[in-house]
């Protein structure tokens, strides 16, 4: 389980998240969802350790991780910018944390093969980012984070640069795969279909707090107010 308790975050005198209060049953595949700035990537960030924690704590299974180091939490993030190695090629950026913890190179090897056809990027391993489209680059992205067996993955808005039909077939491919491997996944997005599609459970943010939290089919038949209502798409 993780278990967000009362997070706040400040930048110098801006609050940003004014008390973020979450819990997440094992295995759960929650989405958090809401207009540009609530405070999604942020809350993201300091799961994974990239952003201090004014107040509030993080735990997971029970344990406290906002003072440890990002490598000591035990999960994956795919960032909102890719963030790819640019030096490197394809597998060798999908490989990067296998490599460093020194596993050995068949299961390497193996494990770039399978998510790289899952991820239809078999054709592309030996290409430097550079030398790929935007929706290939954050494919590659979603794949460094995939090929690791992290007990929690981060998604940052991981499928927005794809286009209709790749963004269809790659949210089906994560749905199969959410199912199939057994994790904690939290994951940001701004389209409804996804969070509806792929929600366990959906927390809808504004303006730094959590408006609503439920199953997608909660928070159809009982949005809290206008806002939930609007942003879902649903009749208030
Ligand atoms: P988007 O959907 O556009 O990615 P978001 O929900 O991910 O938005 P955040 O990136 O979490 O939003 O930002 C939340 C708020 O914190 C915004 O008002 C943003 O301007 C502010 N913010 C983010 N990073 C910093 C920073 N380093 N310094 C100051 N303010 C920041
Ligand atoms: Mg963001």
């Amino acid at each position: 389980t993780i278990h967000l308790e009362n997070l706040i975050k400040r930048y110098g005198d801006v609050e940003v998240l004014h008390g973020i209060e979450l819990e997440m049953a094992d295995n759960e595949f929650t989405v958090l969802v809401g207009p540009s700035g609530c405070g999604k990537s942020t809350t993201l960030r300091m799961i994974a350790g990239l952003e201090d924690v004014t107040e509030g704590e993080i735990y997971v299974d029970g344990r406290p991780v906002s003072r440890l180091e990002p490598k000591d939490r035990d999960l994956a993030m795919v960032f909102q910018d890719y963030a790819l190695y640019p030096h490197m090629n394809v597998a060798k950026n999908m490989s990067f944390a296998l490599r460093l913890q020194k596993r050995p190179k068949a299961e390497i090897d193996e494990k770039v093969r399978t998510v790289a056809a899952t991820l239809g990027l078999s054709d592309y391993l030996n290409r430097k980012p550079g030398e790929l489209s935007g929706g290939q680059r954050q494919r590659v992205a979603m794949g460094r984070a995939l090929t690791r067996d992290a007990s929690t993955f981060l998604f940052d808005e991981p499928l927005s640069n794809l286009d209709a039909k790749l963004r269809g077939q790659m949210r089906a491919e994560l749905a199969l795969m959410s199912q199939r491997v057994h994790k904690n996944m939290i994951y940001v997005t701004h389209d409804q279909i996804e969070a509806m599609t792929l929600a366990d459970r959906i927390v809808v943010m504004h303006g730094g707090y959590i408006q609503q939290q439920g199953t997608p089919e909660e928070l159809f038949k009982h949005p809290v107010n206008k806002f939930v209502a609007g942003f879902l798409g649903m009749p208030p």
